[in-house]
């Protein structure tokens, strides 16, 4: 079990809400997003800033499965990043979904919450993935999804999340077996774009 305790309030914060902050000399100090946001604010000269607390927001995906996210805002300085972590957290396989959106720092941050609700809600009405004689096989011709850490490959290949799903590389490479012969077009967007 790691230990979430912020270094700087003492408050043992969930997975998804705390931050590692590298110190000049190389090493990490752990902070809950509000001490983080707090420092933010302070070096960055935000006015007014007041660190949000946004409770959990439960969606349907496009099966009807009901999936519970939580929220991390931090501060980035000129930039406001709103991020929604689907349950279990800290999940050794970095499964489920996650999204991201950024804003103006000044900004309504319950209005940045909208938009991100807005635009987890159309990722969530597509499946990509279906079950076909007990494996997984792409339901169409578009696979969107997320690279993450394989810690059985020891970083030397990716896994991919798609359907917040956790897919080994070698699983993906038999999916797109169906598709021999066939193009493909690769493009790497950052996590607070739309896929
Ligand atoms: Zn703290």
């Amino acid at each position: 079990m790691t230990d979430n305790t912020c270094v700087q309030c003492g408050a043992v914060a969930p997975p998804h809400d705390v931050v590692r902050v590298a110190s000049p000399d190389g090493a990490f100090r752990l902070l809950c997003s509000r001490c983080f946001n707090i420092e933010i604010a302070h070096l960055a000269e935000v006015r007014a800033f007041e660190h949000p607390e946004f409770t959990p927001v439960r969606l349907h995906d496009a099966d009807g499965v009901v999936r519970e996210f939580h929220f991390r805002s931090l501060l980035f300085g000129d930039q406001r990043s709103l991020e929604a972590f689907e349950l279990p957290f800290g999940n050794e396989d970095c499964a489920g979904y996650r999204f991201q959106l950024l804003g103006d720092p000044q900004s309504d941050p319950f209005e940045l919450l909208g938009d991100l609700v807005q635009k987890m809600k159309r990722a969530l009405a597509f499946r990509h993935l279906v079950e076909d004689a007990g494996h997984l096989v792409v339901a169409e011709t578009t696979v969107r999804g997320r690279i993450e850490w394989d810690g059985d490959e020891s970083g030397r290949l990716p896994c991919v999340v798609i359907d917040g799903k956790r897919v080994n590389w070698s699983e993906f490479g038999a999916m797109l077996m169906s598709f021999e012969g066939w193009q493909f077009r690769i493009e790497l967007l950052d996590p607070s774009d739309e896929a």
